[in-house]
């Protein structure tokens, strides 16, 4: 499968006996359809999460194309929180694309466990955990 940022081919990590696809180029990460619910794990978490997604008809990044049926992808509005989250969803449903962090943002944003385990595993895959400490 390739990037539908960068067009270049993406690898297949294994994330909790989930496999995802993962642009090494622009940190992008490729879930199929359902693969996001089995990675909260939690089936009210994942359907909350899920019915917080809107729709964005109205934005002006350039759409990206689905890496599998190749159709321009819609924007999706994830809950309420600010600075808005955007992602990527196939219209025919074939599963979402998340830009380098946005993924992680997400399991921020549904508020997991603290120390909840997908976290973890994300933080030392792309070592992208939000570091607060000052130098
Ligand atoms: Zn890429
Ligand atoms: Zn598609």
């Amino acid at each position: 499968m390739d990037c539908p940022v960068c067009k270049n081919a993406m690898i297949t990590l294994e994330l909790e006996d989930v496999e995802i696809d993962y642009c090494t180029d622009c940190g992008g990460i490729w879930l199929d359809a359902g693969e996001l619910e089995l990675l909260l794990g939690n089936p009210q978490q994942a359907e909350k999460l899920i019915r917080s997604f809107q729709i964005d008809s109205d934005y002006t990044e350039k759409p990206k194309k689905c890496p599998i049926c190749l159709k321009k992808m819609q924007k999706i509005i994830v809950g309420q929180s600010t600075p808005t989250l955007l992602i990527d969803r196939c219209r025919k449903g074939d599963g979402l694309w998340f830009d380098k962090g946005e993924l992680q943002d997400i399991f921020n944003r549904a508020q997991l466990d603290e120390d909840s385990k997908i976290q973890k595993l994300l933080a030392d895959m792309f070592g992208e955990k939000q570091n607060t400490n000052t130098q």
